[in-house]
């Protein structure tokens, strides 16, 4: 390609400072170091967590930086040590990578891979502690590793899927973070039985996802929770048979969940990021085998309080990245169900807007509006 090796001028949302409107500013790209690529980012979609880092209100702030992690792109050139990539493939960056030789990568419970895992503080390439975004010569933060507010990118190799050229990039883009870490935190995670009982506590993408999870694994009742009434009525198209508003209730909504199913779901999958619900989802499911699966990013400074009664009482706490699948080798596959119409995206891409109407999709987040907004970069 004409502009291997060399630097790239193009366009890309910047946050300057928290919680202020992204600005679209010419920034350039320098060109991939060892075992990094630069990508040609197509479609981004924004997830909450980009938000919660931008409004960085319970975060470390690092500003200014370039955000966005739930993208789609095609490989522009490959830095040295670079062999499992080419110029031309199709891939889906990953907040959280794979280096295939660690511990973590070798271990088939874990997908916290020793050196690339989700690390949201960190603003720069692992490999020379330098950032690859520059304004008129003046550094510009990466953000975990992916940064797709931008035309190009520059991405460690291990937090790259190379996927089927055919799959369409304004769809699949969105296996790249949400639905994905919602699917996965429910199949492979906490694995509910044919005809269980499963609450999801967040009926954002990540939640709805995670409701088709349950439904895959054949759920007979699915209980959605949401303090949004607005949410049950889409809910119901991803299989949700039961909807509790907190709000409408008195007691906590672990007691009123407890009440519905006479002694606690069987599983509880939380897509919320708010600590209340996180214990909530906690103390509903069943003694003797219930399990609860944490997957909302808390606050920097929650705690997670319960009586340990609960645990002696044979309650299970987890929690996961990513819905644990590993990012190279399995989402791929993950692809491949769409492909095969067994997974429908369509229903999860509620809003579209070109690059430059980004602030739009933070509009939507914030208002609870919709559920993934794909930006494309051609506008
Ligand atoms: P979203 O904002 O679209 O959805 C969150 C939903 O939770 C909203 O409908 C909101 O009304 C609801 N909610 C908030 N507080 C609640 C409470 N106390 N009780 C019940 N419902 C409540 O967000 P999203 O993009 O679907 O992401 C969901 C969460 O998953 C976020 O915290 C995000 O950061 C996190 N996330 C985690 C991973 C991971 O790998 N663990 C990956 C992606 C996203
Ligand atoms: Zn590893």
């Amino acid at each position: 390609m004409a502009t291997a090796g060399k630097v790239i001028k193009c366009r890309a949302a910047v946050a300057w400072e928290a919680g202020k409107p992204l600005s679209i500013e010419e920034v350039e790209v320098a060109p991939p170091q060892a075992m990094e690529v630069r990508v040609k980012i197509l479609y981004t979609a924004l997830c909450h967590t980009d938000v919660y880092f931008w409004e960085a209100k319970g975060q470390t702030p690092v500003f200014p930086r370039i955000l966005g992690h739930e993208a789609g792109g095609i490989v522009e050139s490959v830095g040295e040590g670079v062999t499992e990539l080419v110029p031309g493939d199709h891939v889906l960056p990953v907040f959280t990578g794979e280096c295939k030789e660690c511990a973590h990568c070798k271990s088939e419970e874990s997908n916290l891979c020793d050196l690339l895992r989700i690390n949201v503080d960190r603003g720069v390439m692992i490999g020379d502690g330098q950032s690859r975004f520059t304004i008129d010569g003046k550094p510009i933060f990466h953000f975990v590793g992916t940064s797709t507010f931008s035309e190009y990118t520059v991405i460690h190799v291990g937090c790259l899927a190379k996927i089927n050229p055919e799959a369409p990039l304004d769809k699949v883009c969105v296996l790249s973070c949400g639905i994905s870490t919602g699917l996965g935190a429910t199949l492979n995670v906490a694995k509910p039985k044919k005809g269980s009982t499963v609450a999801i506590f967040g009926l954002g993408a990540v939640g709805l996802a995670a409701m088709e999870g349950a439904k895959m694994a054949g759920a007979s009742r699915i209980i959605g929770v949401d303090l949004n009434p607005a949410k049950y009525e889409q809910a119901k198209k991803f299989g949700c048979t039961e909807f509790v508003n907190p709000n409408d209730h008195t007691k906590p909504v672990q007691e009123v969940l407890v009440e519905m199913t006479n002694g606690g779901v069987d599983s509880a999958v939380e897509c919320t990021g708010n600590i209340n619900a996180m214990i909530s989802a906690f103390e509903c499911v069943s003694d003797g085998w219930g399990v609860a699966v944490l997957v909302g990013v808390p606050h920097k400074d929650d705690v997670f309080k319960t009586q340990p009664m609960n645990f002696l009482s044979e309650k299970t706490l987890k929690g996961t990245f990513f819905g644990n699948y590993k990012p190279r080798t399995d989402l791929p596959e993950v692809v491949e169900m769409y492909m095969r119409k067994e997974l429908d995206l369509e229903k999860f891409i509620t809003h579209s807007v070109p690059f430059s109407q980004i602030n739009t999709a933070f509009d939507l987040m914030l208002k609870g509006e919709g559920l993934r907004c794909v930006m494309r970069m051609e506008e």
